[in-house]
């Protein structure tokens, strides 16, 4: 017997699959998540590419800003990606 309930679903390595990473992705962005499902989350996107392109890169980091901006709550790793990231725009827009 051939049992294929489990087809087409991924499971990363996080033990979050893709279809539950996107779901929650916006409760992440809205803070509803406790830690440990902001962890899950997280973990999924840095190793999950399609993921992060999924729900839009731009948009995330805008979100982010503005509310480690208002009650500094960004992880310090990120708020550096997000930093870097502005910055770089920056140099580019100088540049011209
Ligand atoms: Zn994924």
């Amino acid at each position: 017997m051939i049992d294929e309930t489990g087809e087409g679903v991924q499971r990363s390595a996080s033990g979050t699959d893709c279809s539950e990473a996107l779901l929650r992705v916006y409760e992440y962005l809205d803070g509803e998540l406790g830690p440990d499902e902001c962890a899950k989350i997280q973990a999924h996107l840095d190793e999950c590419g399609p993921c992060l392109k999924e729900y839009d890169l731009d948009t995330t980091l805008k979100a982010l800003v503005k509310r480690s901006c208002e009650c500094e709550q960004a992880p310090d790793a990120l708020r550096t990606t997000i930093m870097s990231r502005i910055s770089m725009t920056v140099i580019q827009v100088d540049g011209f």
